[in-house]
This record gives C-alpha cells, structure tokens and sequence, in this order.
C-alpha cells in the first residue's frame, strides 16, 4: 500500500516519552498504516543508531532512530527498499506509538474565555445585582408608602367635598 500524501495541518511531532521535539509537518512525506509509521525528510533532538539490524524482510536492513534526550527509540531508518514502501528507504519512520503530536492553532484553552480569577467576578457580579436588587426593592416598599398617602388624602378630600356640597 502507497502511503497517504494528502496535505497535512501544520503539526509538531515530539517524543511521547519526553515531549521534546523531534520532527515537523513539513518535513512529511506520507504515513504508512499498516507499519504504523509516518516518514519524515528530517528531523531534530534525534540520532541514527550505528548500528543495523535485519528487518522481518528476509533482505530488510534498518537502523534504529532515538530520541536523544531521553534515548527512547522512536522509529526506524529502512536501507533497503521495502516493497509497497517506497518512501521509507532512507527517510525517517517515525513511529506513531512512539510519539505525540500537537497541531498548530489548536489550543485548547482561550486567555478570552477563560480568564483566570472568572469565578471571583461573577462572585462580585452576584453581589452587585444583589445589592441592586435590595435597593429596588427598598424603592418600591417607599412608593407603596407614599402612594397609600397619596389614596388616603384623595379619600380625606374626597370626603370634605361631600361634606361641603351636603352644607349647600
Ligand atoms: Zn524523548
């Protein structure tokens, strides 16, 4: 099987032992399924083993790629050609288990939605609308005071004109 080619989104490949960095989206070439691999042109913080060993091809050669920070292998270089795999010889595969990945513009956490301190504001925002709220509610237990002086000085007039057209 001829690997995948499809353009990549920009991503950062790092060893998942360690997160140090070891190789980028644009030194892709394709990734192989079936050998749980993506080849990479090059790569950084990563050596070449000296030496070979035999691959289960019966005239496979490879050398062992490590990460050199923590040593941990994380893929394979092939010498020879692996049928249906042509873009493995002499590139780096890089393991898919042996890595991690970050692509680029993904974070996954927004300073403008998630400002730290957000629980204290809405504690002030809460106490704020509440002290608001007993303000109106003070405003319209004094409006309902003055509304009732306003009734009962209708009625007391209301009374005195009664009074004044009887007198007639
Ligand atoms: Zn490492």
């Amino acid at each position: 099987m001829e690997g995948r080619t499809k353009q990549m989104p920009t991503m950062v490949f790092s060893c998942a032992g360690c997160n140090s960095v070891i190789s980028d989206s644009t030194e892709y070439l394709c990734s192989y399924q079936d050998m749980s691999c993506i080849v990479v042109a090059g790569g950084t913080n990563i050596s070449i083993s000296l030496t070979s060993t035999r691959t289960s091809d019966p005239d496979g050669c490879c050398q062992g790629i490590s990460c050199n920070v923590c040593g941990a292998v994380v893929g394979k270089r092939y010498a020879t050609e692996l049928p249906r795999h042509s873009l493995a010889r002499n590139n780096f595969c890089l393991d898919v288990n042996a890595m991690s990945s970050y692509t680029l513009g993904n974070s996954e956490l927004r300073a403008s939605e998630a400002q730290p301190g957000a629980l204290f504001q809405q504690a002030a925002d809460d106490a704020a609308s509440s002290a608001d709220s007993r303000k109106l509610e003070q405003r319209i237990t004094e409006l309902e005071t003055d509304l009732l002086k306003v009734q009962n000085m209708v009625l007391l007039h209301q009374e005195r004109l009664e009074a004044l057209e009887l007198g007639i």
